[in-house]
């Protein structure tokens, strides 16, 4: 008798912890969400509307591509020129420069101001890039600068008590040095004046081109968090190189995770370990859960590789909901302070 008892209050008993331990069971994950353009699955690419809503997703990180104005403003917006995202075209159709493309450092602010953006589409067809995301061209958003958007993210973080970080992207400093113009000093200057000095800031900041990141740290002096964007200009031997620059790589997330062989396994490279023993952070873009590798099945499929199999840091995401819900199914909570 007494010992049924026993066993029926010990099986109770684990029971009981075993629930408990299931609803306690939210531990704080390392692995950040970078809202890739904002919430540009959603709504058109780096307008403020798309960081509000990533934001409200609670990415870890918001992220700002970034191209100087004539006026040396930095414009929120992925290519240094207009005619994929804007009515550039039709404003301005005397602006085009020889190569028939309207580049945004030949516009003032305020002149970029008078601009409508869209959605992404192919200034040849007319048709939007990605056919399932918001309308096209049946709308009115607007570019805005840097300073903006941090202040947005900045009153937000007041408001809501979240911290929220940037993530932005010096673009093509080579194009903007022949112009005259040094777009990593003057990014940084504004990144100081807002309070990211440090490696402790929730600042992250991004460049392809490895002699300007290796310059922002060395000659311009930023103790920011820097990475090293790569294409296919690196071989894996380079990363104790970077290692001296930067904190971290941000490569396609497709030459690290590659296919699946005969038996249907993911192939998956040692770039992770190797960036790894270096102590780079690794960073991948771009998961898209309308786009991506026919071996893929699902989009949680492809987070479960990149986050967990491949054992990727954090990723830029065009979906930061689902990516975040992706962590949630998991018990694992993101590290939003
Ligand atoms: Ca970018």
């Amino acid at each position: 008798m007494n010992k049924i008892i026993i066993i029926f209050a010990t099986t109770l008993l684990f029971a009981c912890n075993t629930k408990q331990k299931e609803n306690n069971m939210i531990e704080q994950t390392n692995k950040i969400i970078i809202a890739h353009r904002g919430a540009s699955g959603y709504l058109p690419e780096h307008t403020l509307q798309s960081k509000a809503m990533a934001y409200a997703m609670n990415a870890d990180y918001l992220e700002q591509d970034l191209a100087l104005s004539k006026d040396d403003v930095p414009i929120v917006i992925h290519d240094i020129h207009l005619e994929t995202v804007t009515d550039v075209a039709e404003k301005y159709p005397e602006k085009a420069r020889e190569d028939g493309k309207f580049y945004v450092i030949d516009f003032t602010f305020n002149e970029l101001k008078t601009l409508s953006v869209f959605e992404r589409f192919n200034p040849q067809t007319g048709k939007a890039v990605f056919p399932n995301r918001f309308s096209l061209k049946k709308s009115s958003f607007k570019l805005h600068s840097l300073q903006d958007e941090i202040e947005m993210i900045q009153g937000l973080n007041k408001s809501t008590g979240k911290n929220i970080g940037i993530y932005p992207e010096i673009k093509e400093p080579a194009f903007h040095r022949k112009e005259g113009k040094d777009i990593s000093k003057i990014v940084i200057d504004i990144l100081n004046n807002y309070g990211y000095k440090t490696k402790n800031d929730k600042c992250f900041l991004q460049c392809f081109d490895f002699e300007e990141t290796k310059r922002i740290r060395f000659e311009l002096k930023s103790n920011l968090k820097l990475i090293q964007l790569l294409e296919d200009d690196y071989t894996e031997n380079d990363f104790e190189k970077i290692s001296e620059y930067a904190d971290g790589l941000g490569p396609w997330f497709g030459t690290i995770i590659t296919g699946k062989n005969t038996k249907g396994e993911l192939i998956i490279t040692d770039f992770v370990e190797k960036a790894h023993n270096q102590q780079l952070l690794v960073h991948p873009y771009t998961f898209r859960a309308d786009a991506f590798p026919e071996y893929f099945t699902d989009f949680d499929e492809l987070l479960e590789a990149g986050l967990f199999k491949a054992d990727f840091d954090g990723i830029f995401t065009d979906f930061t909901d689902k990516a975040v819900k992706f962590l949630e199914k998991k018990h694992l909570r993101m590290q939003v302070k």
